[in-house]
């Protein structure tokens, strides 16, 4: 069985980015990987501008040749986006911040510390070269290069491509993925029960959770066990499709079928990871299309897309996935520790004056949706035979960096 570090490298190994660009305005492309190389077109700040408002002066002024106070006239006023075109040559302009720095000035006197006179100003302490000026390319010089290809667009890059004068960019398309729930005895929440059946819920917490990566999800209805209509069903959708995802029937029971199916169709990557929840989780593929084939239990579905699913599709939809975050965090109770592999509890950390503090939250049983009430973190633990006691140290694996591929 492969350890989950493992099962992810060979998840991440076999899956690349969709071929597909698309361009798209700056504020449709939040959450999406650039598709190039961006360089910077222009130079921030394109001119050389004021840090704060105040006075421009010359520090080769001949005021400044004798001790201060020093006494100045107003020459002119520099605004932001106002600028004032003349050169200086002596004497002081009023500038604000953002506004150019004229030619000749070369320094800025904070106007906290100017004394305003009839028409002059008066200061005391003699102007620094380059003091309060921003020069040309401070931030950014034109032709760096600002965002390589594969760069996720987070609120921070996007004002960045914004201030640089870009209004529309090539970023890789959304992977489509095809999300199925199979089992006999699902049924519709719009559909009366009859016994021994139960709602499907799989496909709406999947769904919900690829929401927030850079994929577009089709809702693919229930698959009955039946190899025949799996069979007919997955080969026409893997041809629409750059991932489908099944939950449910690739576990060893007489009628987990979906397996042999994907094996048929194209070929099994790998099979079983020693985690808990989520030990049956499947990957391979049919044609192009990568399956994902997670546990039908709703607990390891959702826990086998956080750790797997979620880096798939980030590197799918062309980002660099990062290891998972994980910090270290106080156990609230005790816990028992596993046999023979990973468990990766349900839990809800907070921040304490004195660290980082989690506790399990509740039963946490595979079948048991209500261990996620709540929860905002996996608890890892390593197999062992003693009982973690209250106040051991954990690793914790918040959900929303999941989600975000360790960024
Ligand atoms: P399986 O992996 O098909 O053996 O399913 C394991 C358990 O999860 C069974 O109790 C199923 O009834 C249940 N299950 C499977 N798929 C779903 C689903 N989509 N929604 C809710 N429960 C499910
Ligand atoms: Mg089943």
């Amino acid at each position: 069985m492969l350890t989950p570090e493992e099962a992810r490298s060979r998840l991440l190994r076999a899956v690349h980015p969709v071929a597909g660009t698309e361009t798209l305005r700056l504020d449709a492309a939040l959450g999406r990987f650039t598709a190039q190389d961006l360089k910077a077109p222009i130079s921030l700040p394109p001119f050389p501008s004021s840090a704060m408002d105040g006075y421009a002066v010359r520090t080769q002024d001949p005021e400044f040749s004798k001790a201060g106070p020093y006494r100045m006239k107003v020459v002119a006023h520099s605004y932001a986006g106002r600028p004032w075109r003349g050169v200086l040559s002596r004497g002081a302009v009023r500038i604000f911040t953002g506004a150019v720095v004229p030619e000749g000035a070369d320094s800025i006197v904070v106007q906290e510390e100017v004394r305003i006179q009839d028409d002059l100003i008066e200061f005391t302490k003699r102007p620094v070269p380059m003091r309060h000026i921003r020069s040309v390319g401070d931030d950014v010089h034109a032709g760096d290069l600002l965002l390589p290809e594969g760069t996720r667009l987070r609120a921070f890059e996007l004002g960045w491509l914004a201030a640089c004068g870009f209004e529309k960019l090539r970023v890789r398309s959304r992977p489509r993925v095809g999300i199925f729930a199979t089992g006999d005895e699902l049924r519709e929440p719009s559909e009366a029960l009859e016994f021994g059946q139960i709602y499907e819920s799989n496909r709406v917490s999947l769904r919900s959770l690829a929401h927030e990566l850079p994929v577009i999800t089709q809702n693919l209805g229930i698959l009955p066990d039946n190899p025949r209509t799996l069979r007919e069903v997955l080969c026409a959708e893997a041809k629409a499709h750059d991932a489908l995802i099944t939950s449910g029937g690739v576990s060893v029971g007489e009628t987990d079928h979906v397996r042999d199916v994907v094996s048929e169709l194209g070929s099994l990557d790998f099979w079983k990871v020693a985690i808990k929840p989520g030990k049956p989780f499947a990957v391979g593929h049919i044609g192009d299309c990568l399956f994902m084939g997670l546990p039908g239990n709703p607990v390891s579905a959702m826990v086998t897309f956080l750790l797997f699913g979620a880096p798939a599709f980030i590197r799918m939809a062309g980002g660099t996935v990062q290891a998972p975050l994980e910090c270290d965090a106080t156990l609230a109770e005790a816990v028992r520790c596993p046999q023979g592999r990973v468990e990766f509890q349900r839990g809800r950390y907070e921040q304490r004056p004195d660290g980082l503090r989690v506790a399990p939250t509740g039963a946490q049983g595979s079948n048991r949706i209500a261990s996620f009430h709540g929860a905002n973190c996996l608890i890892r633990l390593a197999p062992g035979d003693a009982p973690l006691k209250a106040g051991s140290r954990v690793p914790i694996l918040p959900f929303n960096s999941l989600l975000k591929g360790g960024d």
